[in-house]
């Protein structure tokens, strides 16, 4: 079976990883520190706190916020369930706004028109939590601006876009937000095995989810509740988790940082063949915008014939197609909690319609052509 995703593993990145069994630390050693300055330093942050998932990482980000009960988060429908629940774990309330049609990104005009009628009834957002779908930014610019205006705070989910820019920056920078969060599973563009990180510019928020990151326990004085009893001693001031990325993983993070610019160009090829050869066919393309240049995590289109017909035929050919996503309010955890067909019509048209095609860098040629020859030979059946 061709996935539509898997990790590139080199034997530069195993050598690294044995390394590190080899040395004295497994996990808390000097690997996930220097991991943590080379993806800040890689996205021109100022700090990286690295966990043991993006899921942690967005938890985090909305704990340092102090999103809490009585507060509402945004997100938007088409994403993993992980950009919504990380609200439900502080107690919060979770609303969607719906997507952009072309992009399938958070709509920022739907936002600002969901922003107006909510400043009048007293339910404005907290935090909202934008996701560079499929690798590609949100328009960060207007959303800050919106974020200003009406005192919320900006979680970038660029759990799809660790490589990707956004006007002359790489997604990471936080220029237009208060965290950004990447995930390291095998699918996404570079991996740790299980792994998140949060980057951030501000030193409070840094602080606070490297402490709740390890229980809630700091071992700085200046943060400590009573005078220290000596070399050993530590202070709980708060509950954490224990949230932490080992030296393992972050080994394996750091061979693969090395790689992340030729794993992406690496995307932009494939999908450049997937354009030329689909250009002129029923299947609507995703699009490129001109913000800047998108990570390419996903290659989802749209079939205008019977997707799920299309999808089986796919898988039955050994093709592992995929759906990105199940628009996030459709799911029964959700579902319960007052959301139903119809609310984000955008994303649940998109859904009904979306396959996501085999799209990572270790893709070899001849199974892509093996792709392009059996999706047109689908299409043009369905056509007849
Ligand atoms: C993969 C993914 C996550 C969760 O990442 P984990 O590292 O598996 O916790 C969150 N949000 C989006 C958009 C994702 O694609």
């Amino acid at each position: 079976m061709i996935p539509y995703g898997r990790q590139h593993i080199s034997n530069g990145d195993i050598q690294a990883v044995t390394k590190v069994l080899g040395s004295d630390f497994l996990t808390q050693g000097p690997i996930v520190p220097q991991f943590e300055r080379s993806i800040a330093s890689y996205c021109g942050a100022d700090y990286a706190v690295a966990t043991n998932s993006a899921t942690s990482a967005l938890h985090l980000s909305c704990l340092a916020l102090d999103l809490g009960p009585g507060d509402t988060l945004w997100t938007s429908p088409n994403s993993f369930v992980a950009s919504a629940n990380c609200a439900v774990y502080c107690g919060a309330e979770v609303n969607f706004v719906d997507i952009d049609s072309s992009t399938y990104n958070l709509c920022a005009r739907k936002l600002e028109e969901k922003l107006e009628a909510s400043e009048k009834t007293g339910d404005l957002p907290k935090v909202i939590v934008v996701v560079h779908f499929a690798g590609q930014s949100c328009e960060m610019k207007k959303i800050a601006e919106l974020g200003k205006k009406y005192r919320f705070r900006i979680i970038e989910d660029a759990s799809h876009a660790i490589g990707a820019e956004y006007a002359h920056s790489k997604v990471g920078s936080c220029r237009y937000s208060d965290v950004t969060v990447f995930s390291f599973h095998p699918v996404k563009i570079i991996t740790t095995a299980e792994g998140g990180l949060a980057a951030t510019n501000d030193p409070e928020l840094a602080s606070r989810m490297s402490r709740m990151r390890s229980h809630g326990i700091t071992r700085d004085q200046s943060e400590m509740v009573n005078k220290s009893d000596g070399p050993w001693y530590y202070e709980q001031i708060e509950l954490g988790l224990n949230y932490r990325m080992t030296d393992l993983h972050a080994a394996l993070g750091l061979s693969q940082l090395a790689r992340l610019d030729e794993f992406v160009t690496k995307r932009h090829q494939i999908a450049d063949l997937y354009d030329s050869e689909f250009g002129n066919s029923k299947i609507k393309l995703p699009v490129r915008s001109n913000s800047g240049r998108s990570a390419l995590h996903l290659y989802p289109i749209q079939v205008s014939c019977d997707r799920k017909k299309v999808f089986c035929k796919l898988r039955d050919a050994g093709i592992g197609v995929n759906v990105h996503y199940i628009p996030i309010h459709l799911q029964p955890f959700y579902q319960k909690r007052g959301f139903t067909r119809g609310d984000f019509p955008v994303a649940e048209n998109y859904y009904d319609n979306a396959i996501s095609l085999p799209m990572f860098s270790s893709l070899e040629s001849n199974d892509q052509e093996f792709v392009i020859k059996t999706l047109k030979s689908l299409i043009e059946d369905s056509v007849n």
